[in-house]
């Protein structure tokens, strides 16, 4: 019986899974393979919070696959040479696998596919963890999209995703599996400090933690999705991120999910569209960086490599722990480090605050959120971060800056956001959450609050840095 190797990457599922149940269909035994390579991807090696995430959806895959009787095999080293080396080892006739549309991916897959044909050895690449092949959309010039809307309006004329296949329920293994590395000597988990405790109580990091969270949005969450997902202190979005990106759940399980969650009911289609229009952010960062593999580093638009950007590392610091004096920032930039995530808004407005207040370069937001977001992931990242510092496609125009004040009293009416987060501020009246270097010192005392004590000052003049940030623009118009 002939065998094939599925190397999993970013589709760490059952269910949906084209390659392995392609295999199955034609009747091969498989072996099942993940490749853990720090190496190849440079500095978008994986970050903290995200090996912690990696750590759980690998154990929950070896699991399901155990159950099945047999075993999810744990390689590391470069993918170039474990994956041929995985192929040789259990004689395998075929190596299927999904897409993966990270830059240095593509030479990667490029290179064993050219080695394996010399063997032989019969390769399939299977597409990817998005909907929509960005290859294949154009617009009417035959070029790709820069712009969302239009971008969106092409997606929605496709022909919709494949419906999503069930989980097999039996695997044939070979007899002999090859040997597996063990999951704890990998230490994706930290240990000196175990700085994850809250992580781990925010999160259920497995496939079934991911249908569950679609289940409960789409029970509890999506008809008023259209606003209540402007607002960090309520649970108004899916949190589907992380799932998503390391494939526990598949895009088209969520688009079909949605339709049929909505299919025969009265439900407001509003919300739901504003949800998958969400979905197609994300299509659409893939898309950029398939057209654009520099995306992480360089700016999509050309004149801002001329930006006199400021390296700060005090500035920096205080926007990283969470001590800037602007509570909305601060409460954003706690939730990340506590929990792994922070709101979509609020991520807008810590990322402009960063790099339109403090002038910091938007590649050193893009590189913390990189190593503290769950799910950190390089197209939404580099993407969004473009997008907020007004260097993307389709960016937010720079001199348009979020003043977070303003932001916070929009979408954290009455603070209670601001006081999950900055606890020291909970006392504050709802007229002064957002400002207390405005306060009245009398305001101030009987709330417990003493600025450039208990609460830091505001680290900048927000005035005079709207300015500086006007005039830097300036140079570069
Ligand atoms: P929902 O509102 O429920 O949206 C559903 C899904 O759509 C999300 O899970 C996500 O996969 C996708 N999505 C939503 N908004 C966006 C967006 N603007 N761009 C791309 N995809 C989107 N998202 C990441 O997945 N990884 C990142 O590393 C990441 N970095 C970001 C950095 C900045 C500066 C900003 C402003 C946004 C970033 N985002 C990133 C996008 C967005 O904030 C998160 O996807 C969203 O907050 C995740 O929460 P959710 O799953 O509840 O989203």
């Amino acid at each position: 019986m002939p065998t094939t190797l599925i190397w999993y990457r970013q589709d760490l599922r059952l269910c949906d899974h084209r390659p392995l149940t392609r295999a199955l269909e034609l009747g091969h035994q498989v072996v099942c393979c993940y490749v853990l390579d720090q190496t190849t991807p440079g500095k978008h090696r994986i970050g903290g919070a995200s090996k912690w995430w990696l750590h759980h959806a690998l154990s929950d895959l070896g699991d399901q696959l155990r159950a099945l009787g047999g075993e999810l095999i744990l390689r590391s080293g470069r993918y170039a040479d474990v994956v041929p080396g995985l192929v040789e080892e259990c004689e395998a006739t075929a190596l299927y696998f999904s897409r993966n549309y990270e830059p240095y991916m593509s030479d990667v897959e490029q290179s064993i596919k050219s080695g394996m044909d010399q063997k032989g050895v019969s390769v399939r690449r299977f597409s990817g963890n998005i909907l929509f092949d960005p290859d294949m959309l154009r617009t009417k010039g035959g070029t790709p999209f820069k712009v969302f809307t239009p971008f969106w309006t092409n997606c929605r004329t496709q022909p919709p995703p494949v419906p999503p296949l069930p989980a097999p329920e039996s695997i044939r293994f070979v007899k002999r599996q090859p040997e597996s590395e063990s999951l704890a000597d990998w230490k994706l988990l930290p240990n000196a400090p175990d700085w994850a405790g809250e992580i781990a109580a925010s999160w259920t990091p497995t496939e079934a933690g991911a249908h569950d969270s679609l289940e409960q949005f789409l029970t509890c969450s999506v008809e008023q999705y259209s606003e209540a997902r402007n607002l960090p202190a309520v649970k108004g979005t899916s949190r589907l991120s992380p799932y998503l990106h390391y494939g526990q759940i598949s895009p088209a399980q969520v688009w079909h999910g949605t339709e049929s969650a909505l299919a025969g009911t009265q439900t407001d289609r509003k919300g739901a569209d504003t949800f998958m229009s969400e979905i197609g952010w994300r299509e659409f960062s893939y898309h950029l960086l398939n057209q654009f593999p520099e995306l992480p580093e360089k700016e999509f638009r050309r004149n801002f490599e001329r930006f006199p950007w400021k390296k700060n590392s005090r500035y920096l610091k205080a926007w990283q722990t969470g001590q800037t004096g602007f509570p909305i920032v601060d409460a954003g930039m706690r939730e990340l480090w506590a929990t792994g995530w922070m709101h979509n808004r609020v991520r807008m407005i810590v990322g402009s605050f960063l790099v339109k207040d403090l002038l910091i370069p938007w590649q050193q937001g893009a590189a913390w959120f990189w190593d503290t977001l769950v799910d950190a992931d390089l197209a939404a990242n580099s993407a969004s971060w473009q997008w907020v510092a007004g260097c993307g496609a389709d960016a937010a125009p720079y001199f348009r800056i979020f003043n977070p004040i303003l932001q916070g009293q929009k979408f954290d009416k009455d603070g209670e956001y601001v006081r999950r987060w900055v606890p020291e501020l909970r006392e504050l009246p709802k007229k002064w959450i957002h400002n207390p270097f405005e306060a009245p010192s009398d305001v101030l005392t009987q709330a417990g609050v003493e600025l450039g004590k208990s609460y830091p000052k505001p680290l900048v003049d927000r005035k005079v840095a709207r300015q500086l940030a006007l005039e830097a623009f300036a140079q570069i118009k």
